[in-house]
């Protein structure tokens, strides 16, 4: 079996070499942030992952799976190098690939035998052709051959690592059949449909996938506004959309939008690509800023309730940018706590695991609560930006008594209209007759 090594060991890198490993390739993980590889080799998880912490240790303890941070000792080691580095946004909206070119220039200055270079970070279309070109021009022989290919990664934080194991397909773009072949067979006990395409198009998919559900997801969300304006409710509209097959009821629940580390920043680097390409994007130029406009609907719902916000106490419920991740990247929370800040409001938060990495982004003048409960005690309003488990079976009753006037403003439609009626409550969520 061949080795493979992964250049970037972050939400993909460490998430996807470590399925690797399961399944029995022998996979070594390296990165330049030498803190995280010593972590990793104390079998200390960096990210939290529902399962990933087991299958790491497990490969770990098996010497399928190891960390590095000899970059050109990985490159040496390895047959296969899957490059897993960020492509954060940079101002432009543009991807910012000087991680990748990085990760190519080192890969060519240590590569001595054939390999094959995959990229899965998400890139726009011509940077396989740029990590050929780089590599090339930092190899000290450039008789040695080597291939790239594209491999873009569907996982979804929160659950990666079943994602990954149940991969549903593995997109292959090549530039050689030998190299398409090589990868493919990695990806032979996945059982998965492997789908070889041209390098370019391998490129698009992703982008294209991911500005596709984002779409979906600000399609709802027009339609949740239209809904409040003419007295229908949208969790109705979306599942009797949801029944016909060719619309399918996945990515139309309507909230504040889509945040993350994806979603955004795709966005914005298709529309970047369109833009260059003389291509007048306009459907995902509305897509970005229906998303942009949704999640302020909290401020003036909340302002709506209960007046101006000076010296209010609110509670916000959920930190992290969606359920089972500390990922706090472009999520609601890191907009919308500044803003109750800026109109003079005092924030209380509770997140079961994303108060550490939001505490980075936030003003210090945020509360944070181990307790749910601790949260909203005393507060004016409390605020949904999360739909946690513990937040979807919180205490209703409880949470009634804690709060010094019964508001819920529910970004995220977890609870029912006739039970938050029963309750008592105040409620206002999105696209749904408001409980008075
Ligand atoms: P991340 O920020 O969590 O991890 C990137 C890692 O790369 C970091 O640990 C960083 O230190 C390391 N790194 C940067 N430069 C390096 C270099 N030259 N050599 C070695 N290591 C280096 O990023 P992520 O969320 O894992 O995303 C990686 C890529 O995968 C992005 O392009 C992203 O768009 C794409 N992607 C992400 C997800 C997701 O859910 N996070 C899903 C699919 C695709």
């Amino acid at each position: 079996m061949s080795t493979i090594g992964v250049i970037g060991t972050g939400y993909v890198g460490l998430v996807s070499g470590t399925c690797f490993s399961e399944v029995g390739h022998q996979v070594i993980c390296c990165d330049i942030d030498e803190a995280k590889i010593a972590k990793l080799q104390r079998a200390e998880i960096p990210i939290y992952e529902p399962g990933l912490e087991e299958l790491v240790k497990r490969n770990t303890n098996l010497n399928r799976l190891s960390f590095s941070s000899d970059i050109a000792s990985v490159i040496h080691r390895s047959d296969v190098i899957f490059i897993a580095v960020g492509t954060p946004m940079s101002p432009s909206g543009e991807a910012d690939l000087s991680y990748v070119r990085a990760a190519a220039a080192a890969i060519g200055q240590s590569i001595r035998d054939y390999k094959v270079i995959v990229t899965k970070s998400t890139v726009p279309v011509g940077t396989g052709r740029l990590v050929q070109e780089i590599i090339r021009s930092n190899q000290s022989d450039p008789s040695i051959p080597f291939d790239v290919a594209s491999n873009p990664e569907f996982l979804r934080e929160g659950s990666a690592v079943h994602d990954c194991m149940n991969m549903e397909r593995a997109v292959i773009g090549a530039t050689s059949d030998r190299a398409a072949e090589i990868i493919a067979r990695l990806h032979d006990p996945f059982r998965t449909t492997i789908f070889k395409t041209s390098l370019e198009s391998a490129e698009m998919i992703k982008y294209a996938a991911n500005t596709f559900l984002a779409a979906k997801i600000s399609f709802i969300n027009a339609i949740a506004n239209i809904c409040e304006r003419v007295g229908a409710d949208v969790t109705e509209v979306a599942k009797g959309m949801g029944l016909d097959s060719r619309i399918g009821n996945k990515f139309l629940q309507a909230g504040i939008g889509y945040g993350g580390s994806c979603f955004p920043k795709d966005t914005h680097a298709l529309k970047h690509i369109a833009d260059v390409s003389g291509y007048d994007f306009k459907l995902l130029e509305a897509v970005i800023e229906t998303n942009d406009k949704q999640r302020m609907l909290v401020i003036e719902k909340l302002e709506k309730a209960i007046g101006n916000l000076t010296d209010k106490k609110i509670a916000v419920l959920g930190l992290a940018f969606k359920p089972n991740t500390n990922d706090v990247r472009e999520a609601p929370s890191l907009t919308l706590i500044p803003k109750l800040l800026e109109k003079g409001a005092r924030v209380q938060a509770y997140d079961p695991i994303a108060v550490e990495e939001a505490r980075c982004y936030l003003p210090d003048s945020v509360v944070y609560t181990q307790d749910l409960y601790d949260a909203v005690r005393d507060c004016d309003a409390c605020v949904i930006l999360t739909e946690w488990k513990e937040v979807v079976t919180m205490e209703l009753d409880h949470i009634r008594e804690l709060l010094r006037k019964p508001v819920i403003i529910d970004g995220r439609n977890c609870f029912a209209l006739e039970r938050m009626r029963q309750e008592g409550f105040e409620y206002y969520s999105i696209g749904r007759p408001e409980v008075l």
